[in-house]
Formats: structure tokens, sequence, C-alpha cells
């Protein structure tokens, strides 16, 4: 596969590119989309401010239409508290999401804190000094024969 970043070709899914270091997913296995944190977070902003506007006009007009009048019922007066608790509740989630949104755009990506940590990235592994498996397969099998006399005494 190609590295959707810069472009290097024959790249091993699932792992980092050998150029630029950009994570390289398996296409062909995720098929879900996964929505990344912003999306979570726009969507959080938008939900918290419609509960808001919700909660605090309908205790609103509870309060304005059937409120202290001398036929009103007292849990016209508990489900009006607990929309504007809802309502209050969903004042403090709408600011703790804008201070992470404010967050997560100051943040710094991935590979700009791997460039400087490091410097540069790894060499490509060099194998030229390995040792061939036809000679270590002769070793192991050496060896248990070497081991099978001493389990005899
Ligand atoms: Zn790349």
């Amino acid at each position: 596969m190609f590295c959707p970043k810069c472009g290097k070709a024959d790249q091993t899914p699932e792992s980092y590119c050998r150029q630029c270091g950009f994570y390289l997913p398996d296409l062909s296995k995720s098929l879900k989309r996964v929505s990344p944190p912003e999306e979570h977070l726009k969507a959080n902003t938008v939900l918290s401010v419609m509960t808001i506007v919700a909660s605090f006009t309908l205790s609103f007009f509870l309060f304005l239409v059937l409120g202290f009048r001398s036929f009103t019922h007292p849990l016209i007066y508990v489900t009006a508290g607990i929309l504007l608790a809802m309502g209050g509740w969903h004042i403090q989630t709408l600011i703790r999401t804008l201070m992470l949104k404010k967050q997560w755009k100051q943040r710094v990506p991935l590979n700009e804190v791997q460039a400087a940590t490091t410097g540069k990235l790894l060499d490509q592994a060099d194998f030229s000094d390995a040792i061939p498996v036809s000679v270590t397969e002769h070793t192991t099998r050496h060896l248990s024969e070497t081991r099978q006399p001493k389990s005899r005494v």
C-alpha cells in the first residue's frame, strides 16, 4: 500500500510509514468509520446547548402557565425544579466541553512530538549479519541430542 501522507509505496498496513512515520491503518479491515474526537466535541456542544434551551424554556412555561396559582399542584414545582437542575447541569457540561475543545486545538500533533524527541526517523532494519535459519535449526537439533544422554544418567 501507499502512505496516504507522503505517498511512499510498498508499505505494510498497521505499521508506521518508513519515510514520514505516519500510522498506516489496515483499510481492508476497518470498514466501520471511527469518528475523530473533534466530531464528538462538536456533537456534545450542540446537544448541551439544545438541552439547556429546552429545559429552561419548559421550566419557564411551567412557572408561567401553571405556577403560583391557588390550584397549583406541588408536582409542578418539583418538575420545574428538575428541569432547572438539568439545565444547570448541562451548562457545566457545555463549559467543560468548550474547555476541552480549546485544549484539543492547542495540543501538539504526535508526529511533531516524535520529531522533537528523536530528531530523525529510525533507519531500516539491517539483516545482513543475521544468522541463517538453516544454521539455527542445526544447532537446536544438536542441543537436544547432547541433552539426552544426561537424562539417562
Ligand atoms: Zn509516509
